[in-house]
């Protein structure tokens, strides 16, 4: 008998859930990605034909290959490899499963709406045809119920879930998939398929619609060999210290590997196993770490029992607020997103995403405050943009971000907590090292004065060749004006509660 993996944010072929399920059920295994059109058009009707994410799943579709084939060769099966297939996924999946005859297609769950109602309509077309799906739990350490309150809800505050999440952890949640030992069913792949992308086993950006980003400039290491890398330096160098280095943007604290996170070329049940070994043995840094993994799973719950979350407001009386709207709002918006605020911590920020797609998680906050509580702009506005062009981007995580930094979420910043943008740059980047890195015409000016250059003298600005208006703009709010707005807009949550 035969199976099909169906491999979507899981782009690795060692401790993966739905690989390990159907080795071990089926005699002939083969392996599968789609490009899918429905998301892929989306891009390019926006105009993305460079899209660093598209580029970097198909470099680790690459290493994807490299690995499944070196899995044959280890298993004396030769032949394997990883099929590629560009069009709608709900169609190409069902095919794909009746060419190749299995009797059924294995995949890891993905929480996401839109990806519950494709995957609702591939089990359809797939029973028609008499073939079973069979979905396991991969991309989080605990999913949907397993984790719920005393009286059999789901949890809505943090600290209490995280608590619960840390004490029904044990070896078995985090214990790798072994994989290679039952690689000997992988299959060789049918002659049709070897190379069917101009003699190549993976399409290039070009036959796919896409072109190439600067990924490689940025040296971002796309596939599992790319993230090892990373994991390797952040748990030799970095993980001990991760508490009192990760909210400064100019200091190399976090781990870089959200990307790798969220199209999985490695495991979480890897991460939070070496995470939780470590806080065991006395690391406050590594205990930090794994709180932010578990935020993670705690947004994707938080997701899937309230999908609404994508498009309202988890708390409904947040939807009340009445958002700036209009020529100038739509001026705010262009300034906001290409870094012409005229506040640097802000403006840098958004340099680093427009520039790699990457942005520290103290400016995630920063910026996102700015936004709705400085802009009066509704948060759904920054939240598709960060979802266009963040190469990590993952809808439970961002708009748990979003909501949380609006205060309309689950277990949110309250309304009248107010990040002022000049006290957030003077504490988190107090040499103004990350400003000076992404907005090169400020370097100029002392440390004191580059986190509010319209405060500067006349004989500061001229000593650092700086004229406010031409070479960089002079704030577009005034940040005390627009807290005591902000303050009055959401005066409508006050009342409704
Ligand atoms: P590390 O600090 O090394 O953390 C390790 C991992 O934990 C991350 O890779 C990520 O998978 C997870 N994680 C960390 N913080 C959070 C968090 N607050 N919520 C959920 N997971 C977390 N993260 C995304 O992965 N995708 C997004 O689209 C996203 N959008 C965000 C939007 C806003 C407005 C905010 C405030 C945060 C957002 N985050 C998002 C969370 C966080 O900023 C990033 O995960 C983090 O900056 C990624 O860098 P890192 O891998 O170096 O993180």
């Amino acid at each position: 008998d035969a199976a099909l993996v169906w491999c979507r944010r899981d782009l690795r072929a060692h401790d993966h859930a739905a690989l390990y399920h159907a080795l071990k059920a089926a005699r002939r295994v083969f392996v599968a990605f789609v490009f899918d059109t429905e998301i892929l058009d989306a891009l390019l009707q926006q105009g993305q034909r460079a899209d660093r994410r598209v580029e970097f799943i198909r470099d680790s579709l690459v290493d994807l290959d490299r690995q499944l084939q070196a899995l044959a060769q280890r298993a004396s099966t030769p032949g394997a490899g990883l099929i590629v297939l560009h069009g709608l996924a709900r169609d190409e999946i069902p095919r794909l499963a009746r060419e190749l005859h299995v009797q059924a297609v294995y995949a890891n769950r993905d929480y996401e709406p839109a990806a519950v109602a494709r995957d609702a309509r591939v089990r359809g077309a797939l029973a028609d045809a008499g073939i079973g799906f069979h979905t396991s739990k991969d991309q989080v350490v605990f999913e949907t119920d397993e984790l719920l309150t005393a009286t059999g809800g789901p949890y809505g505050v943090f600290t209490p879930y995280r608590n619960a999440w840390l004490k029904k952890l044990d070896g078995f949640f985090v214990q790798p998939y072994p994989v290679a030992k039952y690689a000997d069913a992988l299959a060789p792949l049918p002659a049709a398929l070897v190379a069917p992308w101009n003699g190549e086993r993976v399409p290039t950006l070009a036959a796919i619609g896409f072109e190439a980003t600067n990924l490689a400039q940025l040296k971002i290491l796309p596939g599992t060999a790319g993230a090892r890398e990373l994991l390797h330096e952040f748990v030799a160098e970095r993980i001990d210290r991760y508490e009192d280095t990760r909210n400064f943007p100019a200091v190399k604290g976090p781990s870089y590997l959200s990307a790798h996170l969220r199209f999985g070329t490695l495991s979480i049940r890897e991460l939070a196993g070496i995470a939780w070994d470590r806080m065991r043995g006395g690391s406050r840094g590594a205990e930090v770490w794994l709180s932010e993994l578990i935020w993670r799973d705690f947004y994707h719950q938080v997701l899937h029992h309230h999908p609404q979350v994508d498009g309202k407001s988890f708390r409904p009386e947040y939807d009340r607020i009445k958002w700036e709207h209009g020529k100038h709002a739509d001026e705010l918006f262009a300034a906001w997103c290409q870094g012409r605020t005229g506040y640097p911590l802000v403006d840098a920020a958004m340099q680093q995403i427009n520039q790699t797609g990457y942005m520290h998680n103290r400016l995630r906050m920063v910026v996102a405050s700015f936004l709705a509580k400085d802009l009066g702009l509704d948060w759904r506005r920054g939240e598709s943009y960060f979802a266009t062009h963040l190469n990590d981007f993952d809808l439970a995580a961002n708009n748990g971000g979003w909501q949380w930094a609006s205060s309309s979420g689950c277990d949110a910043q309250p309304y009248f907590r107010i990040f002022n943008p000049v006290s957030q740059s003077q504490k988190f980047d107090p040499q103004g090292k990350f400003i000076r890195r992404y907005l090169p015409q400020l370097a100029g000016l002392s440390d004191a004065a580059i986190h509010a250059p319209w405060q500067a003298s006349p004989v500061e600005l001229e000593a650092a060749g700086l004229v406010l208006g031409r070479d960089y703009p002079k704030p577009i709010v005034d940040h005390a004006l627009a807290r005591e707005k902000t303050l009055e807009r959401y005066a409508v949550v006050k009342r409704a509660s």
